[in-house]
């Protein structure tokens, strides 16, 4: 499909009522695969469908978000991607990514890099999302919110990875074209990567590779869900493993073994509330930007059977962190822990090499006016791809992340236009910063 040469009118059909452009007529009339009931009143589903098809971008979106992409499992939306951008006169490099540990058997997945055909120099703006989501896969609907008006902005696009961030996706690449269109010169690159859901493996594999042009990127635009609002950070990562190890015995004779789960319960029982323990006091910093650093006992395994003294114990933590960097949390966790446990008989550790992935907050460029500003705090790649030290990073995105990972995961038909809106005035603000003529 072609879009380029009606690019400048989505923006029309963003200001809603208006009749389509007799170009999107062109298109392929593609029937939604699967939808939600249709509603008694305003429109029914077939005109639900026609709205969606007369907008190449919402078109785009559904098109993403009908193909499943969990990750691990990103080979069609990554040549799917790749098609569309070189449709669109982009060269696309499509960068293998190894597959996910267990999944050796699934086709090749890719990260996407793309810039305009035309373009001599690597991008000085890059906008960069992920292309996987979370399990499971919900199918792509459409529907009219509750109290239904007759706006088709008010529509309400539901679906896995709707929001996350196949949201993002469609919107950073309309806008991209979008200001292609209006200034051919700018200087633009887009990049979407596998595996942001599970560590971010994409990304590495982007940051460490020949492509990533660090001198040459002088702006980034991540999209994630931030609900329209520029972030001014996020929290840091730290996650870790706190094993016990004790020996096994009658549970009639308890005296004759040593409880693991005796000796990990008072080291979790401290652990889980040491982002509320002030720091001088031995707890993990807060901070004024993110408020507390938290802390999540995702995960506990320990002993056989109920009439066994249980010889293992252990336990998966999460650390979101709001001051700091991974190595202090490590000593206050390490000490906290064992602080806990020096009265008890079973062996009480702390694995933090069980969890590589740790970075201290990241804080975010916001110095674009017309946004409100936000914190967050989940993670993001952001932390994944290496820049230099000038590298301006902005985060921002449609939809809101309270329903990002969840079974109603959707957004509103306004909520992708207006960020198709907001990343082209971030790409300006970068543009007029790089002296580009707009
Ligand atoms: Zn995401």
């Amino acid at each position: 499909m072609k879009f380029s040469s009606c690019i400048a009118a989505v923006a029309v059909i963003a200001g809603v009522n208006a009749s389509p452009h007799p170009a999107y007529q062109q298109q392929d009339q593609q029937a939604l695969g699967t939808t939600s009931s249709p509603s008694t009143t305003g429109y029914d589903q077939l005109k639900l469908e026609d709205i969606i098809n007369d907008s190449p971008l919402l078109s785009l979106h559904r098109d993403l978000v009908k193909i499943e992409s969990i990750s691990g499992n990103e080979h069609d939306v990554g040549l799917f991607v790749a098609q569309f951008l070189e449709s669109q006169n982009f060269t696309v490099v499509k960068q293998e990514v190894p597959p996910v540990k267990g999944q050796e058997d699934t086709k090749a997945r890719y990260n996407i890099y793309a810039v305009p055909k035309s373009s001599t120099q690597p991008p000085s703006i890059l906008l960069t999302s992920h292309i996987d989501t979370v399990p499971p896969f919900i199918p792509y609907s459409v529907r009219q919110p509750q109290d239904a008006t007759s706006d088709p902005e008010d529509l309400i696009i539901a679906g896995r990875g709707s929001v996350d961030a196949k949201g993002s996706v469609a919107a950073q690449i309309f806008a991209t074209l979008e200001t292609l269109e209006e200034n051919p010169d700018a200087s633009l690159g887009l990049l979407f990567v596998v595996g942001e859901e599970i560590g971010g493996d994409g990304m590495h594999v982007f940051s460490d590779s020949k492509l990533n042009q660090k001198e040459a990127f002088k702006t980034l635009i991540f999209g994630e869900p931030t609900e329209a609002a520029l972030v001014s950070g996020h929290k840091g990562m730290l996650g870790f493993q706190v094993l016990a190890h004790g020996s096994a015995a009658h549970s009639g004779y308890p005296w004759l073994g040593k409880s693991a789960v005796s000796a990990i319960l008072p080291a979790l029982s401290r652990v889980d509330i040491l982002g509320n323990i002030p720091a001088e006091e031995g707890g993990l910093p807060a901070s004024p930007k993110y408020g507390p650093t938290t802390l999540n006992i995702g995960k506990i395994r320990a002993g056989v059977a109920t009439n066994v003294v249980p010889s293992e114990a252990m336990a998966d933590v999460a650390v979101r962190l709001a001051e700091g960097t991974p190595e202090e949390a490590r000593k206050i966790i390490q000490r906290a822990v064992e602080d806990a446990t020096k009265d008890f008989e079973a062996e009480v550790v702390v694995d933090f090499k069980s969890h590589q992935e740790s970075y201290p907050p990241q804080d975010l460029d916001v110095d674009v006016e017309g946004f409100d500003v936000a914190t967050v705090n989940y993670g993001t790649d952001v932390p994944n791809l290496a820049v230099a030290a000038s590298t301006k990073r902005y985060l921002y995105g449609p939809g809101s992340i309270f329903v990002a990972h969840g079974d109603n995961e959707a957004l509103s038909v306004r909520q992708i236009n207006e960020a198709v809106v907001g990343y082209k005035k971030l790409i300006q603000a970068a543009v007029d910063r790089d002296g580009q003529v707009a």
